[in-house]
């Protein structure tokens, strides 16, 4: 579900006609709807009433500050990757014992921070990590509360580039290990280890997975508790996968998951935090784009956006699939061309959709890339030296700005020739 529709002919975000953006302040842009974040919030919260969970929105799926204080006035928490994001929760009015700081190279700096902020809980996923955590703690006099992110190797059956979850990937400790690491994680200073914490990938369409690695995790907690481990919280991580072809694929709904989470963990008694990501942004953002050109090739005609992958990877660098709108609604029964829909990035790599079908398309047009909302502004770069794509937000009737497009200026100033050269 997401508030992005056609009225009257022309595709509104919310109340907000997409080409009054546009004249605004130029394409591209990023579109987030503020309704729908909150419904998507809300639809996820909702299906764990009666459970002891809580949710930390994981920050790096989109961590503009207009998003996160979106979903920080919900009530989420949040799940951080780096100090970067932490500083961004932290900003966007996230409080700090609602924090979780995850990711599999947390620098001591950044672990030190984290400690001095009084994060609620950190995800460790190594030996060398837990010692450091526990001797930056214990030199502060500090306790940290920790959870070992298990790897418990199951097929998360999602593309390879987003699993976790199996033994070959780097994340978390071999769930064969994790007895071991306990032992020794009770007899290190200035760490508490009272939780556990799993997450076998992104973009999953099937609760099978979830369902084997919760399990795992549910018999792993009994033989720890029985070695007198206290674990009382565990972290369940995110995943849920969302629609991305409109109705012809639909992933599992959040109340069968929470259904299923009830099942598998349920009876243990824990304290549950969930990492949502893409299930709370993806479809709450789009990318709007203009038409540059409809170049004729040999044997296939090209649609040339002023997007490109520099603004949006996803295509190319997993394969996914997104919508593309024109944003005028077509006629029914306007002719159709099959398309290769792309941006003027000097890469082949440089696509958005291979011999699609759409609508006749002219120079000038504006089109919207659905469901861009998570790991697309969060990706983009500078490539070609094209300024990173701004980001707006809907709410009702109203947008705002909430990341400017950098002028060719500012993006210049950023380099420095250093003195040993003349200035040209
Ligand atoms: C990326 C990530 C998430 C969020 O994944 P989604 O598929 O966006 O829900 C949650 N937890 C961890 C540890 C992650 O790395």
């Amino acid at each position: 579900m997401h508030h992005f529709d056609y009225r009257g002919g022309i595709l509104h975000a919310e109340d907000v006609a997409i080409p009054d953006i546009a004249a605004a302040i130029g394409t591209p842009f990023y579109c987030y709807s503020s309704a729908t974040l909150e419904r998507h919030y809300r639809v996820f919260a909702g299906a764990f009433r009666g459970q002891p969970a809580r949710i930390c929105y994981s920050v790096k799926a989109n961590s503009n500050l207009a998003v996160v204080a979106t979903l920080a006035r919900q009530g989420a928490g949040a799940d951080v990757v780096s100090e970067g994001e932490l500083r961004r929760a932290l900003a966007a009015g996230v409080t700090p014992d609602k924090i979780v700081f995850s990711g599999v190279g947390k620098t001591e700096a950044e672990m030190a921070f984290a400690l001095e902020t009084g994060i609620d809980r950190f995800n460790v996923e190594s030996e060398p990590e837990l010692e450091l955590l526990s001797a930056l703690a214990a030199a502060r006099g500090l306790t940290a509360h920790v959870a070992i992110r298990v790897n418990p190797d199951v097929d998360a059956k999602t593309h390879e580039k987003i699993t976790t979850g199996k033994a070959e990937n780097k994340f978390g400790i071999s769930w064969k290990r994790a007895p071991a690491v306990y032992a020794r994680a009770r007899e290190l200073p200035g760490i508490e280890p009272d939780g556990i914490d799993v997450h076998i990938g992104s973009q999953l369409t099937d609760l099978e997975p979830f369902e084997a690695a919760f399990s795992r995790v549910a018999t792993m907690v009994e033989a720890l508790r029985a070695d007198g481990n206290p674990i009382a919280h565990i972290d369940l991580g995110g995943g849920l996968g969302i629609p991305y072809r409109g109705d012809n694929d639909v992933p599992p709904h959040p109340d069968e998951y929470a259904a299923m989470v009830k099942r598998t963990i349920g009876h243990l008694g824990c304290q549950l935090t969930f990492e949502p990501g893409r299930l709370i942004a993806g479809n709450a953002g789009i990318l709007v784009s203009r038409v540059i050109y409809e170049k004729q090739g040999d044997d296939r005609t090209f649609l040339i956006l002023d997007s490109a992958m520099n603004d949006l990877i996803r295509p190319t660098l997993y394969d996914a699939f997104h919508e593309i709108r024109p944003v005028t609604e077509p006629a029914s029964g306007a002719e159709t061309v099959i398309y290769d829909v792309v941006g003027p990035v000097c890469e082949t790599g440089d696509f958005f959709a291979k011999g699609r079908r759409l609508p006749r398309l002219k120079s000038g047009d504006l089109v919207a890339i659905m469901s861009a909302g998570a790991y697309g502004a969060v990706q983009a770069s500078t490539y070609n030296t094209r300024p990173l794509v701004p980001e707006v937000m809907v709410k009702d009737a109203s947008f705002r700005e909430v990341r400017a497009r950098p002028s060719y200026d500012a993006m210049l100033k950023q380099d420095i020739i250093p003195d040993w050269l003349d200035r040209p």
